[in-house]
């Protein structure tokens, strides 16, 4: 079957508009990350979860790790627990500011069973709203 040209078009339109979006969300969550201060330890890491939390007037359980790995994620473990990890280059207040976010701000709650609702929301809702509140944006 061939495919029709506007059909085409329409695709590769919305392909490069994703990568625009994709890109300068890439883009503006860099820019916090310069000169944004190392995490040292785990009390200074537990330190700045509770900060975060009480901006946020968040009271959800969060447990902290440093790691070896450059990276810079949150999960949910439970009902009542989350965790959130940073590491390497993936290491600094600002890292920690936009997991924090995902957390409190409910976004584990909205996920469902299917994977692509899920990529959808991340996304689509989750990481441009987080990336507004790293940014400044939004509280
Ligand atoms: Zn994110």
């Amino acid at each position: 079957m061939k495919i029709p040209t506007n059909i085409k078009k329409i695709t590769r339109n919305a392909g490069i508009a994703f990568l625009a979006y994709a890109s300068l969300m890439y883009v503006a969550q860099g820019i916090t990350h310069i000169g944004s201060p190392k995490v040292n330890s785990q009390s200074q890491l537990e330190k700045l979860i509770e900060k975060e939390k009480e901006k946020l007037n968040c009271n959800k359980n969060i447990t902290g790790e440093i790691t070896e790995h450059k990276e810079a994620k949150s999960s949910k473990i439970d009902s009542k627990h989350y965790s959130l990890a940073i590491g390497g280059t993936g290491n600094d207040e600002s890292a920690l500011r936009h997991e924090v976010y995902h957390i409190c701000d409910g976004q584990f709650e909205l996920m469902g069973k299917s994977k692509i609702y899920n990529l959808i929301l991340y996304f689509f809702y989750a990481e441009p709203k987080t990336t507004l509140h790293q940014i400044g944006m939004i509280e």
